[in-house]
């Protein structure tokens, strides 16, 4: 053979050995953060952002799953902070995923037309011309695809190598189920099982943090504590039964139009604690005078189909723009003076809101 031609052949075999060998480390080193990420959000961002970051032709990249119960979701909104997930995680129904995979396990190279687009990249504003989406299945149950997409309409091709991203995605599968059941575990012990709401271990931990951002950005902060009125009566006089039933209809009416920021949690027995970030205290009243003539509303009946009022008691407290020093821990003083308001709100007469100062 000409030397020439073969000098050739070899720079081309060691180009193809390097790029080879630069792919690999890739998909090593984006295996090796997502193993070590904490929590799902986190993972979902090592996983999409280092794909972007380690292979150029890659444009976007998202990460679809199966959420029927909105369960990833709600742990995603749980965690303070980044908001990145929202333009890299997609909820997808068992319907399209079904169509999109259509029974393979192995990556689907293709070109990407605008309805693939919009079901896998829909934050994504311009044109795409390819994508590659790996199956993501742990235990054998398709639970997503993990997707890259390329504006370069020959980038993702079929019949190009694929073991690498399959291996990434069988990864990847097993540390979302995984990082799902630690959230779901760590959540376990932060829930107040009759009424589903978050228990006072988790709010006396959050209000701290809210303190804290409070602190941080001047705003205002408003605290809610409710208290159902002579709910030992409904006790005593309908059972228990009925007395947790009130309970959790008061807590799905206190909780129906919270926004992510606002903190509901059973604070004791028949006590409810509401924290409302960024709202000023008239408007906190607004909010708790709605609140109490719904849970007026509600409807109970006993057994011989009489109704059963029940009625709530407020007591409000709240921090301003501008902290002035307190004597004391500043989440104590909140409570405090809401619980204050709150023995205002019984002694008035009950059924009613008061506003501590
Ligand atoms: P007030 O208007 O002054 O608040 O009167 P009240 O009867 O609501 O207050 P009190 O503190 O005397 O009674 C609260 C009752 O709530 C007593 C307790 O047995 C009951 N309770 C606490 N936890 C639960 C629960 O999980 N389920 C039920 N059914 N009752 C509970
Ligand atoms: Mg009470
Ligand atoms: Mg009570």
């Amino acid at each position: 053979m000409d030397p020439g031609r073969s000098h050739a052949k070899l720079a081309f075999l060691e180009d193809q050995i390097r790029s080879n060998e630069r792919i690999w480390s890739g998909f090593r080193s984006i295996e090796i953060a997502i193993i070590g990420s904490g929590s799902l959000g986190e993972l979902i961002d090592v996983l999409v952002s280092r794909l972007r970051a380690t292979f150029p032709n890659v444009d976007c990249a998202t990460l679809a799953c199966l959420d029927p119960e909105y369960e990833m979701t709600r742990l995603l909104e749980s965690v303070e902070g980044g908001e990145s997930w929202r333009d890299t995680f997609v909820r997808i129904s068992e319907e399209s995923l079904n169509e999109i995979v259509a029974g393979r396990r192995r990556p689907i190279l293709d070109r990407c037309d605008g309805e693939i687009q919009a079901l896998l990249f829909p934050h994504f504003k311009s044109q795409l011309g390819s994508y590659a989406a790996a199956p993501l299945v742990f235990q054998d149950r398709l639970i997503g695809v993990l997707n890259q997409a390329s504006r370069n309409p020959l980038h993702f091709t079929a019949g190009r190598a694929t073991d690498l991203l399959e291996h990434l995605a069988a990864v990847a599968a097993v540390c979302i189920d995984n990082s799902i059941s630690h959230e779901r575990l760590k959540h376990a012990g932060l829930t107040d099982p009759l009424t589903g709401i978050f228990n006072r271990r988790f709010f006396e931990q959050r209000i701290n943090e809210e303190i804290e951002r409070w602190r941080r950005r001047g705003n205002t902060l408003a605290c809610m504590l409710v208290d159902i009125d002579k709910f030992k009566h409904i006790n005593d006089n309908y059972g228990h039964q009925t007395g947790d039933q009130v309970l959790q209809k008061v807590a799905q009416v206190l909780g129906r139009d919270l926004r992510t920021c606002d903190v509901l949690a059973r604070y004791g027995g028949e006590e409810f604690i509401l924290l409302l970030p960024d709202t000023p205290l008239h408007n906190a009243g607004e909010i708790a005078e709605r609140l109490r003539v719904k849970v007026g509303e509600l409807a109970f009946f006993n057994n011989h189909d009489e109704r059963i009022k029940v009625t709530i008691s407020v007591g409000l407290a709240g921090l301003s723009a501008d902290p002035d020093s307190k004597d004391e821990p500043v989440d104590q003083w909140l409570i405090r003076n809401a619980d204050l308001a709150l023995y205002r709100a019984k002694q008035n007469g009950r059924n009613r809101v008061e506003i501590a100062g």
